[in-house]
């Protein structure tokens, strides 16, 4: 997301001469999608939920031409529980602006008690007043919400779902900073900026190919299946080194999460993080059972589930389990068990649909662990070495690893090459 926001960018401005270089066979990283042999669908490498106040991403798909392929609707949420005869709903109404809407859907819903309500209210106003994080900096999501004295089953409803399907990290491990960001940004910043984006095609034909077309339209080289391996200085300029070739280059932005290609000078700048795996189910079902877009689970491995079109099917669910440590080493088979046992658990109708197909995806890198010392240490778009700029969702912009962030820091590169 971060090359192509960049790439597109700099056709737009008028730069000619442009050359991709991706390792895979396929452009699109880590939003991508594909045909599921079975059943004839497209699926994504995993369920990405894109909201009205991805502003970049917008732009983004104004530019190549794909904006029409995504629906708005209001965000309504379904919270299931084991026991739960139906679920609690939290929607926010579409007609009013924040903080009053959010109020209004906080204070509608039976998800929270009338405290835990106070406490949500209490630590909304103070997001939406408080100016500069700094003093959170150094917190976790946990202790934030603990100086904040949110209590515990008020973080385990609606804290907790919000920080996993955000930032992809425990509350114990996530940077408070991105969860405040997030949530002024989502909940506070405009009427429409909690809407939710649904997308009517797969990943890589909303976000990916049309940008594609857009780039080797206007002349741009896409080398596929073309690691770089190297990037080293020369006499000012840059020597790109693949396996078949080594290309000179007078601007280069990299969008790769290793170090290892950088100059040495550079290579310090990213630092040490560890990766946070999502896993993700596709399960293929001979009855509809769930009709709303959004439905987050309580009290199981099972998070997050959507149901998404299906060409053969009455339903396809996508499921979904962030931070998926626990999970993301088993089998196929066990973590369909861990999923269905979950979903019969949380609706009880389930027991009598079958489950016709299924399709577990694990994503191991899916997004770096942002704990507050990485979140402090990310890396600019510029780089001590003139010409050489950095994109990727890992460089500094105040968001979790996010396309938003992708895309906004793939901008950020692209106007830094023209204005450095
Ligand atoms: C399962 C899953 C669910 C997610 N859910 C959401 C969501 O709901 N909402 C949301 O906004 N975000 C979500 N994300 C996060 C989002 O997908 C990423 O933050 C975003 O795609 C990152 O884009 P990027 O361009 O920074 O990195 P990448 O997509 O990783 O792109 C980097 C590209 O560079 C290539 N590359 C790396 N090194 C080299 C090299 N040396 N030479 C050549 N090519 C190289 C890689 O192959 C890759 O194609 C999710 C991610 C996953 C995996």
């Amino acid at each position: 997301m971060s090359g192509l926001a960049a790439a597109t960018q700099l056709t737009q401005r008028g730069f000619r001469n442009l050359t991709i270089f991706e390792a895979r066979k396929e452009a699109g990283g880590r939003t991508r999608s594909y045909i599921d042999p079975h059943t004839s669908d497209t699926l994504d490498n995993g369920q990405h939920l894109l909201l009205g106040c991805y502003r970049s991403t917008i732009e983004y798909l104004q530019a190549i031409g794909s904006d029409a392929l995504l629906q708005r609707t209001p965000l309504s949420i379904r919270f299931h529980e084991a026991g739960r005869e139906t679920p609690a709903i939290f929607q926010i109404p579409p007609d009013s602006q924040p903080p009053v809407n959010l109020l209004a859907g906080l204070w509608s819903s039976h998800l929270l008690t009338t405290r835990e309500k106070y406490a949500a209210t209490r630590l909304g106003l103070a997001m939406d007043t408080g100016s500069n994080t700094e003093r959170y900096d150094d917190m976790t999501c946990q202790t934030f919400f603990a100086t904040q004295h949110q209590p515990d089953a008020l973080i385990a409803k609606l804290w907790e779902p919000i920080v996993l399907a955000t930032i992809n990290a425990p509350v114990e491990k996530a940077s408070a900073v991105l969860f405040i960001n997030v949530f002024r940004e989502a909940f506070l910043s405009g009427r429409e900026a909690s809407e939710l984006l649904l997308p009517s095609v797969g990943l890589s034909d909303l976000l990916i190919d049309p940008a594609l077309r857009m780039l080797e339209k206007s002349g741009a080289t896409i080398r596929l299946s073309t690691p770089v391996r190297a990037i080293e200085l020369q006499n000012g300029n840059f020597k790109i080194v693949t396996d078949d070739a080594t290309e000179a280059f007078d601007t280069v932005i990299y969008c790769g999460q290793s170090s290892d290609p950088l100059p040495l000078q550079v290579r310090s700048v990213i630092p040490d993080f560890e990766y946070s795996p999502i896993v993700n189910a596709y399960f293929w079902l001979d009855r509809e059972i769930l009709s709303t877009p959004v439905h987050s689970f309580m009290g199981t491995t099972l998070q997050w589930a959507f149901p998404r079109p299906s060409e053969g099917f009455p339903q396809r669910l996508a499921l979904t389990v962030s931070a998926a440590n626990a999970l993301v080493e088993k089998t196929n088979e066990e973590i369909r068990h861990i999923l269905w046992t979950d979903l019969c658990a949380a609706i009880p109708t389930v027991r009598e649909v079958r489950l016709m197909h299924h399709q577990i995806i694990r994503e191991k890198r899916a997004t770096p662990l942002l704990t507050p010392s990485v979140q402090q240490s990310r890396p600019q778009a510029s780089t001590a070495i003139p010409g050489l700029f950095l994109a990727g969702d890992i460089v500094q912009n105040g968001l979790p690893a996010t396309i938003e962030g992708a895309v906004r820091n793939g901008y950020a590169a692209a106007r830094a090459v023209m204005n450095p």
